[in-house]
């Protein structure tokens, strides 16, 4: 599935920008959308609604999955990935947009495997962080992994740090980064 890292060098980023003002018109009946004012339970919010029937375009943001993922038959070393578009030199989690149907935990599974073919064996959360400019929620996992590693083709290079050499970053993800690096009692290292 497409990585959510295509644009952006600091290990988040959109498929679509994902705001309200994308949207021309109604997916139910086609007719235009429009800013209107509505009574909600928090009071009156403008919105982008229908102007034919009661459509509301909520512009919910959209779970996104990372995985920091540990390679337990690669002396435990942390893998880095970096997307064949990015610009820069930027290596970052694994991430991957949840699909109807399964869970976060099966999300991130299948993500791991089709980004980097490595076999999950077990998964804890590390936390929820937001991403406001591209209105996503980050769903972070920690992920012990295995196997043959196999970059999808969205991929073009990973590297292999141990967890005191990863350098963190102010985004969503490497909040996350962060936040795991402090549970094994390492003082998290910033990208300049
Ligand atoms: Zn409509």
């Amino acid at each position: 599935m497409k990585t959510p890292l295509q644009t952006s060098p600091d290990g988040t980023q959109a498929h679509s920008e994902s705001q309200a003002g994308d949207w021309n018109f109604c997916p139910r009946c086609s007719h235009r959308l429009a800013w209107r004012e509505a009574m909600e339970d928090g009071g009156p919010r403008l919105r982008l609604r229908c102007t034919a029937c009661d459509f509301t375009h909520w512009n919910n943001p959209t779970p996104v999955l990372a995985a920091i993922v540990q390679c337990s038959d690669r002396g435990d070393r942390v893998l880095l990935a970096r997307n064949a578009v990015w610009p820069n030199q930027f290596y970052g989690l694994i991430t991957g947009f949840m699909e109807a149907g399964e869970t976060a935990e099966e999300g991130i599974r299948r993500e791991v495997q089709e980004e980097t073919s490595l076999e999950v064996q077990s998964l804890s959360l590390v936390g929820v962080y937001e991403y406001q400019r591209l209105n996503q929620v980050i769903i972070a996992y920690h992920a012990r992994a295995r196997g043959e590693i196999r970059l999808s083709p969205e991929l073009c290079d990973y590297r292999l740090f141990e967890p005191h050499e990863l350098r963190c970053w102010p985004q969503g993800t490497g909040q996350a980064l962060a936040q795991w690096l402090r549970q094994q009692d390492i003082e998290p290292r910033w990208l300049d």
